[in-house]
């Protein structure tokens, strides 16, 4: 008895192409040229995603960015990875003064001042 699904035939066995998808969007893309340039995978995930924010207003699926929204001025930014946005935070609220707030997904926590 075969099992196989031969009408299946979608190219999805190699397993480290990274793809996007955005259900959004209903679309998925494929990284694997930006891989071959840049050889940096994780980056090209990020500026994708990035770009992919600026043009459509949204980020693609698996994304879960890091929001740093200053309370007292209308400066704020989005980042893919904690370090940056902490580090946008701190310096924000060292040459401001002003309280920043990082927000990630359910959490949220608040860069005084000293
Ligand atoms: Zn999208
Ligand atoms: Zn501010």
């Amino acid at each position: 008895m075969s099992d196989r699904t031969d009408d299946d035939a979608r190219p999805h066995d190699i397993d480290d192409t990274p793809t996007v998808s955005c259900s959004r969007c209903d679309h998925e893309w494929s990284l694997e040229y930006e891989l071959d340039d840049l050889e940096v995978g994780n980056q090209s995930f990020e500026q994708f995603a990035l770009d992919h924010m600026r043009h459509t207003g949204h980020f693609p699926d698996g994304v879960s960015p890091w929001m740093v929204a200053c309370r007292r001025c209308p400066e704020g930014e989005r980042f893919l990875s904690e370090g940056p946005a902490r580090r946008w935070a701190e310096t924000h609220a060292r040459h401001a003064r002003h309280a920043v707030e990082i927000e990630h997904e359910d959490d949220a926590s608040v860069v005084t001042p000293e």
